[in-house]
């Protein structure tokens, strides 16, 4: 399946330069989107996970199908102020200024096997945040899953040790 024609470039969005890969015209397209998650859901259904870390808010639409599918726990990555219970927090560098991302304490135990999911990787600065706060509660970060990776940016790199897997790449950024 060339999920590659199916994302929308967008050029220009949000700012002049930014090349946007908008995954909503791969929502669209029921073949494309029940191809994209079976990808993940046939890698990770035997490597024995425990729970899946979907972040806001593209990684949700994912992370759920996929969790549901493997039958083990979502756990929601927020972005600052949404969650309502006990929290951890980090903060992380964005191209102007700084975001912070947040997990429930009580989302994630000691030794449990997890897989982090969200829909584009550019400079990895958003899930590396997020792989601070598992390794926090002492889970294990097994590998990040991505739709989108735009390999120039080097995410890839910023995550390591934690493996990356990607779905389609694209050069442009
Ligand atoms: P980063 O933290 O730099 O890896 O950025 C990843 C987050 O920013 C993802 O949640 C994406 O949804 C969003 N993002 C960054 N760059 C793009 C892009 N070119 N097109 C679409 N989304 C992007």
């Amino acid at each position: 399946m060339d999920l590659k024609n199916i994302i929308r470039n967008v050029s220009d969005f949000p700012k002049p330069g930014i090349q946007f890969k908008d995954i909503t015209t791969l929502l669209l397209n029921p073949p494309a989107f029940q191809y994209a998650l079976n990808c993940f859901i046939e890698r990770y259904k035997s490597m024995g996970i425990d729970a899946i870390v979907a972040v806001e808010s593209r990684g949700f639409i994912f992370g759920s199908v996929i969790a549901h599918s493997l039958k083990c726990p979502l756990v929601l990555a927020r972005k600052k102020g949404k969650l309502p219970a006990e929290k951890i927090s980090e903060s992380f560098a964005l191209e102007y200024g700084w975001d912070t991302i947040e997990m429930h304490t009580d989302s994630l135990k000691e030794s449990q096997r997890v897989i982090i999911i969200d829909d584009l990787l550019a400079t990895g600065g958003t899930v590396s945040a997020v792989i601070k706060l598992i390794q926090q509660l002492e889970a294990i970060p097994i590998e990040a899953g991505f739709v989108v990776e735009l390999p120039v940016l080097k995410g890839r790199d910023v995550l390591q040790p934690v493996p990356v897997f990607s779905l389609v790449q694209f050069d442009d950024i």
